[in-house]
């Protein structure tokens, strides 16, 4: 069996990003895309925020193009799932499905791009309203409600922080928290308690979205106290109850994750505790704070370079 260069998991704009530089270095890169090819871009309409789009791009059309540019210098793309590394001796093997047949291929190196998905709270109404009011990304897509009021779903610290950019768009911002715990920091939600743009709902969930017109036009709130129910006005509704990454399939590794299950990288470096298996963007610890397509895509890069100096320090 021939032994690949480098395999890359994941195809968002950290996973692809590695590919071009990787394919652009003569490596020859396996990109494996997953089954939801493009990551979370893909259930995104306008970017507003990557730059070299003036006039903002479509989540897709950003993918297509970043994939575009890395097949170009030679990437070859399997539209599978992996389902393991086998890292206990080198080459790494890695595992896919292919129509119900376990394949596997030999790797000198891999690099591990899987992101995060947000945690939604699939209420009633939720899913048919996702990028039509609903939504878990505000720096991607607040701009879209100047002059509205929304509220933000939440008590962490993605919840104080959402918040309190949507004031610079929103009229009103309310911020709706399950119990009288507020996870945040207290910086944040102090910063969140001073803003006289943000109201406070405590200890309501969400019981269920209301639409019209095929637009978000209200959320009805089920008080945890009593049960009652409260309908706040509002036409965006911004989910912050944190995100989960994408390495289950790392199960049987030993690569070294945090207490959230992100992976763990070297300071200043995308070297996870393997020597040899790379990380970047959502995926790992250090974009937690971030998660934005660039610093993914950043962080791509520097996986490729890792990962080239790697593989020439083993030749
Ligand atoms: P957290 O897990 O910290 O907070 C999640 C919040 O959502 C909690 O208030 C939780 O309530 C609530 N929640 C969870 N599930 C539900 C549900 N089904 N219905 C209603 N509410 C729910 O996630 P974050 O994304 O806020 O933060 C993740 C990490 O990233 C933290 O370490 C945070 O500090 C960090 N971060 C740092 C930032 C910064 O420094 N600028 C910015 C953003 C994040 P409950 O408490 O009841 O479980």
């Amino acid at each position: 069996m021939t032994v690949t260069n480098v395999v890359i998991i994941g195809s968002g704009p950290a996973g692809l990003t590695a590919a071009l530089y990787c394919a652009r270095g003569m490596l020859d890169p396996i990109v494996f895309t997953g089954e939801l090819r493009g990551g979370q871009l893909m259930n995104t309409t306008d970017v507003e925020n990557f730059p070299g789009y003036p006039d903002g791009v479509q989540g897709h059309e950003l993918i297509n193009q970043l994939e575009f540019q890395a097949k170009k210098f030679g990437t070859k793309f399997i539209d599978e799932n992996v389902i393991n590394i086998d890292e206990t001796s080198t080459p790494y093997k890695v595992s896919y499905s292919d129509f119900g047949i376990i394949k596997t291929i030999e790797t000198h190196t891999v690099i591990i791009a899987t992101g995060s998905s947000p945690l939604w709270l699939n209420a009633p109404g939720e899913q048919e309203l996702k990028n039509k009011g609903i939504s878990s990304c505000a720096v991607c897509d607040g701009a879209f409600f100047k002059d509205k009021t929304v509220c933000v779903i939440g008590g962490g610290d993605s919840a104080m922080e959402d918040a309190l950019f949507l004031t610079k768009f929103c009229t009103e911002v309310h911020i709706i928290v399950r119990t009288s715990r507020i996870r945040a920091s207290k910086i944040m939600h102090q910063r969140a308690l001073e803003n006289p743009k943000i109201h406070w709902k405590i200890g309501y969930t969400v019981d269920k979205w209301n639409c019209e017109d095929d637009k978000l036009e209200s959320v009805s709130l089920k008080s945890s106290e009593d049960e009652s129910i409260f309908n706040l006005k509002c036409q965006g509704g911004f989910i912050a109850i944190g995100h989960k990454p994408q390495t289950d399939f790392l199960k049987n590794s030993s690569i070294k994750l945090d207490s959230d299950g992100y992976i763990e990288t070297e300071q200043n470096s995308t070297q996870t505790s393997l020597p040899g298996i790379f990380a970047c963007g959502d995926v790992t610890s250090s974009n937690k704070r971030y998660k934005q397509a660039i610093t993914a895509s950043g962080q791509g890069c520097s996986a490729a370079l890792d990962c080239e100096k790697y593989l020439e320090s083993i030749q």
